[in-house]
């Protein structure tokens, strides 16, 4: 399993691999150290049942989509499609707008879920099975209150 460890500090993502389970890393942004707790299903790839950085246990699962690959090809259909409309080839036109949009909907399909942790925003990668429900934005808002408390931010 792949994680991006989230510094408390300063919000870097720091990568780092279950397998490896470091008892801690230093912060590439900050360089602050953060002691990191791998639990047994961690570190076998099996599930994500408690956070490294935070211990916090609650998870939510996404599409692991950058948003902005998914704008670029929109941009670019758009443009090219808009120069076929200037020159008088509609039909052209729509058409790449129409793949644009296609494009986009097959790579978003295709993504896989990776899992985020409702505290510090760790995200997790990995074969194991996804168990964690949809995002909750309410409980997102209860959860990143408490750990922001905790920490010391607000
Ligand atoms: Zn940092
Ligand atoms: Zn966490």
């Amino acid at each position: 399993m792949q994680i991006i460890a989230r510094c408390p500090k300063c919000d870097a993502g720091l990568p780092v691999s279950a397998a490896d389970a470091p008892a801690a890393i230093k912060c590439g942004g900050c360089g602050r150290d953060m002691p990191l707790t791998f639990s047994g299903a961690l570190r076998a790839d099996r599930a994500v049942d408690s956070c490294p950085v935070c211990e916090g246990t609650d998870f939510y699962v996404r599409k692991d989509f950058d948003p902005k690959v998914g704008l670029t090809v929109v941009v670019v259909g758009a443009l090219t499609s808009a120069g076929f409309y200037w020159l008088g080839r509609d039909l052209i036109a729509y058409s790449v707008l129409g793949s644009a949009a296609l494009i986009d909907l097959v790579v978003y399909g295709r993504l896989k879920d990776l899992t985020v942790c409702y505290r510090c925003h760790s995200e997790f990668r990995g074969a194991y099975e996804r168990r964690a429900p949809a995002f909750d934005l309410h409980t997102a808002d209860v959860l990143e209150l408490e750990y922001e408390r905790r920490i010391g931010r607000r």
